[in-house]
């Protein structure tokens, strides 16, 4: 699968991709810790050190998706599309319950120490949304991980940009540990719903630099594992 365009800023936690968009750059996610310096490296050897960054659009509210989004946003003025279901999250205070009570905490800890810069997204995402962005993206609502958790489709190349949906490594995929789950019995349902868009490929955000057609392939092996394939 070859999808001009696109990079993949590769971290040894966390991923995120950076999009050519009509002479800039568009991000989906913002990266984690490093984030930024990682996506600087990146575009250089991509040669789009050049290009100015206009927009970013969010899988989720997870900090460590989130974290440089509103520093960004101020630093370049890009733009911010955003899951509705997650804005108190953009806000700083996100509601979590049950086993993710511990990704709250954690994220309590981490949001004054990491420089977390709270954000109103200029534009709300909600499920079904065209953005006319890259080759063409369609928010796909998959909750579950986060309440407003969103993949974002790409039909003409087929490809799914599955966020958390799951952490897809060579011999260890997985559906998010429940502690980073809103509501992880929706999960199975959100998978379901991926998979019936008949991707070609698939680009988590927890994963290795595999292909999306491989990524994808996992991701098949892992719901007829858990029988919802
Ligand atoms: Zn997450």
């Amino acid at each position: 699968m070859r999808c001009p365009g696109l990079i993949r800023v590769q971290a040894p936690g966390v991923s995120f991709h950076a999009l050519r968009h009509d002479g800039g750059i568009v991000l989906l996610d913002s990266g984690f810790i490093g984030g930024l310096s990682l996506l600087a490296r990146s575009l250089k050897r991509a040669g789009w050190d050049a290009l100015p960054i206009t927009g970013i659009i969010l899988t989720h509210g997870h900090l460590d998706h989130i974290l440089n989004a509103g520093r960004l946003a101020a630093e370049t003025g890009a733009w911010i599309a955003a899951p509705r279901l997650d804005a108190a999250h953009y806000a700083g205070s996100p509601a979590y319950h049950g086993l993710s009570r511990v990704t709250g905490f954690l994220e309590t800890i981490g949001r004054p120490l990491l420089g977390f810069r709270t954000f109103t997204p200029d534009r709300w995402i909600d499920d079904g949304d065209e953005l006319d962005i890259w080759d063409g993206l369609r928010a796909v609502h998959l909750p579950g991980h986060t309440a407003g958790h969103t993949g974002y489709f790409c039909e003409r190349h087929r490809l799914l940009f599955s966020a958390d949906l799951f952490a897809s490594y060579p011999g260890f995929s997985h559906l998010p540990p429940e502690i980073f789950n809103a509501d992880g019995a929706a999960i199975p349902t959100s998978i379901a719903r991926a998979l019936a868009l008949e991707p070609a490929g698939v680009l988590p955000n927890h994963g290795d630099g595999a292909a999306p057609e491989v990524h994808l392939s996992r991701l098949v092996a892992l719901a007829k594992r858990r029988g919802l394939a």
